[in-house]
């Protein structure tokens, strides 16, 4: 699957309609999850029937406005609210289980249609939506050519509203697929705050702390937002000049780690990132900010897409214990935060202590890898096909694990 993204040049009536629209997908959200609180349905498939009753329901109107599909799609969110939840549940996670919430009407949300409600038009720079809100046609902007697919590959379309205006996604079924040449190299990655990565050959990527940098324009926004009256005017405008601050911090972050990820990806054949229990790490208040400003998750979400893209193979470590043990000789180092050299007092071999947790985490992932595929000596032969099927398996089954939890 891939999604584009095109923003779409909406009037100010389509706006309300679509106010309107996003309106009732919410409803019928959260009617899914009451449904389901009061015990009343026992999967997802429930959930299915029960937008059927509501649009039929006299006392909700507005429901049977909505496109069929969209509210399937709706029940279909809630229910994957509930089973991430149970999921998590079983699964015995520390701290919460996310149980799931209702939601209320924000800025930001979204709607989405299967393959019917909308069509596209001829030039395929038109989108309209069919159901009975009489959204209508909107214009797409960008430079995002969907002629180069079918309209039966588009599985999926969202309106998204965002501060800054609606976009449209489609999602389209296609894997995207790149040859390259095989680097013979294996890379192993250390995630920090002092710089973003060290990588096993010791090279340093600084962090671009991007929250940081707009840190006072996005203080200052705040605290002429807390100073408008409630309910007045001039407070939804200072909202959304906040919201487009925040939103340009999210993009700034995206872009970095989706093209740092690229080269990473492109520049070796067996890459091993540390998997961080960044949840839990977010704990401590004191490093929160620095840890979600360093934007670890997205990085390494790329970091398997593209894996995926080039067929090469990434694979995540759990991350114990390594950042102590020597890599040279494995006896356990303890050190503190504070300590930047790692020296080992058995086989006094000294590095920088990024260096020395990256090599170790490549080397734990090279050990994962022997031990799911059998396959021995990767480091001996040297001819080790990255595009073997066996160990693009392994990928494909942790990505699938890692899409459930998503
Ligand atoms: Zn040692």
């Amino acid at each position: 699957m891939i999604v584009y993204e095109a923003k779409a040049e909406a009037t100010k009536e389509q706006l309300l309609k679509i106010n309107e629209l996003l309106r009732t997908a919410l409803f019928v959200r959260n009617s899914c999850l009451r449904h389901w609180l009061d015990g009343h349905a026992k999967n997802g498939y429930d959930l299915n029937k029960y937008t059927k009753v509501l649009s039929d329901n006299p006392a909700f109107p507005w429901v049977s406005k909505l496109n069929s599909t969209a509210r399937q799609a709706m029940a279909e969110r809630a229910w994957a609210a509930i089973a991430r939840f149970f999921d998590n549940c079983q699964k015995k996670i520390p701290g919460k289980k996310g149980f799931p919430k209702f939601r209320r009407f924000q800025t930001r949300l979204s709607v989405e249609y299967k393959q019917s409600g909308w069509t596209l038009s001829e030039c395929r720079q038109f989108i309209t939506f069919t159901d009975k809100f009489g959204v209508g046609t909107m214009k797409l902007m960008g430079t995002r050519d969907l002629n180069y697919y079918q309209i039966s590959q588009i599985k999926r379309v969202r309106i998204v509203r965002r501060v800054d205006g609606i976009y449209i996604q489609f999602c389209v079924d296609h894997d995207r697929k790149e040859e390259l040449e095989p680097t013979g190299k294996f890379l192993g990655i250390d995630l920090g705050l002092s710089s973003f990565y060290t990588d096993s050959d010791g090279n340093k990527v600084e962090n671009p702390r991007y929250l940081r940098k707009s840190e006072k324009a996005l203080k200052k926004a705040q605290r002429k937002l807390s100073r408008c009256a409630k309910g007045s005017k001039n407070r939804v405008k200072a909202r959304n000049r906040l919201g487009i601050k925040h939103l340009k911090v999210t993009r700034q972050r995206k872009d970095w780690a989706v093209k740092l990820a690229q080269c990473v990806v492109k520049s070796a054949d067996i890459v091993a990132y540390e998997n961080l229990q960044v949840r839990n790490m977010m704990k401590n208040h004191h490093l929160a900010k620095s840890i979600s400003d360093a934007s670890w998750s997205i990085f390494t979400h790329w970091l398997e897409y593209f894996g995926k893209v080039y067929g090469r193979i990434v694979i995540a470590v759990p991350p114990h214990n390594t950042t102590i043990n020597c890599s040279n000789c494995g006896h356990p180092v303890h050190k503190t935060l504070s300590t930047r050299t790692h020296q080992c007092p058995h086989c006094l071999y000294t590095d920088c202590r990024d260096k020395n947790a990256a090599i170790n985490i490549l080397n734990k992932g090279l050990e994962l890898i022997k031990n799911t595929d059998g396959l021995s000596g990767i480091h001996a032969s040297g001819e080790f096909a990255p595009c073997s099927k066996k160990v693009t398996s392994v990928s494909k089954s942790s990505r699938g694990k890692r899409k459930i939890q998503q």
